[in-house]
């Protein structure tokens, strides 16, 4: 039997760095210092280089890497930093409950103030942070001027540099993986746990060395597990010219709409619901979509969401989880069906659905995401590991809308990267704008992290309305395993 750990009586400080650790913008790193670094005319660093190079203080890594003007560089690097939204690391609910509860929580960063209040504004962090020390140029001499008379003092951070400061000032030094160094060199600094999630806080307010045992990379990558089998289910074809999906670009061009079915040992999940099944009615698409006008559907007959999960296999009932890439409404027509799945969602997409700025509202479901009961929705603001296992990954990915899903499916043989509208086509891959995403560059930053999580994972990319791979890949009669 487990029992929630009861929180120390005495009050407790902990102190968070911001980058890497509060946020996981380690993608976001890399490609800010990769435009400093060529606008000097210097070499570009891969994943595997910037995790090795990077290094605080910045100016001793600007030294390094033959940056003349450390000071100019760094600036520049926080303005980037500060122009891109990111995501926050999972737990921020726990978070609120520790200040709650009388946990004094603060912010020691040496990034710049303004690119930390961007992210603390972009992610809706404010309001529960007791400090927000950033500058924080001498990170010892800040945790020190901080660390007060509590009886226990936590600082989180993902560098050498910060658990060396933590332990010099009088701090628990913990570790936090999926930041810019790995754990192991966070271990070697004196980490005494490595934590995930901020939902492992309280534990650690308990034991501060509760989660060291824990946490076990190479066990931890044998816990991991697959997917069974993956389904590319058709859909309907939606008439366009190139001009709405190709800056530039003109000509007709039709996209599939379909969705995927991934069973799972723990439930059937099914990526997007294509259009309304009332779309195959007599009375045609139009009759329900008044965007037929402007990009006329053609719908196959058998190719209805639920016939589809039926030639399957399966029935509607058996999904237990919905992802919703997002909420136009090529993507929500089939919701109504699954009222008894869990809908995965992007928070700030169900938000901005109902709020969109009046020309693009015509694209959002909102009427599908009506038919949701309240007590369907999970929704989420940043990745979601859906099963725990690493199989089934859902990754933030916005630009197109603000709460865009792209999931990573990893079976028996074969990794998937099904894209959502993050990208259209293989053109906007490969760098043309779509111009109906809502933010260009955050849509450039999602492609460029789909492309390496795509590289790390082995992974197929799949964008799911390009029509040549639709052809390539489609469902055979024969499950992806
Ligand atoms: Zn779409």
């Amino acid at each position: 039997m487990t029992t929630a750990p009861e929180l120390p009586t005495t009050p407790t400080v902990i102190l968070f760095d911001w980058n890497g650790t509060v946020v996981l913008d380690a993608d976001r790193a890399r490609h800010a210092l990769n435009d400093v670094l060529t606008r000097r005319d210097l070499p570009t660093l891969d994943p595997a280089a910037f995790r090795r190079e990077f290094h605080l203080p910045m100016s001793e890594m600007f030294d390094r890497l033959d940056v003349t003007d450390g000071a100019a560089a760094e600036t520049e690097w926080n303005n980037i930093i500060a122009q891109h939204p990111t995501t926050a690391r999972e737990g921020i609910e726990t978070l609120r409950g520790l200040q709650s509860s009388g946990v004094r929580l603060g912010v020691v960063s040496a990034a710049f103030s303004h690119a930390v209040h961007a992210d603390i504004d972009g992610l809706g962090l404010d309001g529960f942070w007791d400090s927000v020390d950033a500058p924080a140029t001498d990170k010892l001499t800040t945790l020190r001027r901080r660390r007060g008379a509590e009886p226990q003092a936590i600082y989180l951070g993902d560098t050498p540099y910060d658990m060396g400061c933590a332990i010099a000032a009088g701090y628990t030094p913990v570790g936090v993986d999926r930041g810019y160094i790995p754990v192991d060199e966070l271990t070697a600094a004196g980490a005494t746990a490595i934590i995930t999630t901020f939902d492992e806080l309280p534990a650690l307010l308990v034991d501060p060395t509760s989660h060291l045992n824990q946490y076990s990379p190479p066990t931890k990558e044998t816990t991991m597990s697959t997917a069974l089998r993956m389904w590319p289910l058709d859909g309907a074809i939606m008439n366009a010219d190139k001009s709405a999906v190709h800056f530039g670009d003109s000509g007709p061009i039709k996209m599939p709409l379909p969705t995927f079915l991934i069973e799972h040992e723990q439930g059937l999940v099914l990526i997007d619901t294509g259009l309304n099944p009332a779309a195959w009615d007599a009375a045609g698409p139009g009759a329900i979509y008044e965007a037929h006008a402007v990009f006329p559907f053609e719908c196959p007959p058998g190719n209805r969401v639920d016939e589809q999960i039926v030639k399957a296999g399966f029935s509607v009932d058996d999904v237990s989880h919905v992802i919703i890439s997002h909420t136009h409404f090529d993507h929500t027509g089939g919701l109504y069906l699954f009222p008894n799945a869990e809908i995965i969602i992007g928070e700030a997409e169900l938000e901005y659905a109902y709020n969109p700025i009046p020309f693009y509202a015509f694209f959002f479901g909102t009427v599908d995401l009506d038919k949701v009961p309240d007590t369907a929705w999970r929704k989420i603001t940043g990745d979601l590991d859906l099963f725990g296992d690493g199989s089934i990954q859902i990754l933030l990915t916005p630009g197109h809308t603000p709460g865009q899903l792209t999931t990573l499916v990893k079976l028996p043989n074969r990794n998937f990267i099904i894209v959502g509208d993050a990208a259209h086509t293989h053109t906007n891959m490969a760098g043309i704008p779509c111009p109906v995403d809502l933010d260009t560059n955050a849509a450039y930053y999602s492609i460029e992290r789909i492309k390496e999580i795509a590289a790390r994972e082995n992974a197929d990319i799949w964008v799911v309305h390009d029509a040549e791979q639709w052809q390539e890949m489609a469902y055979t009669g024969t499950p992806y395993n």
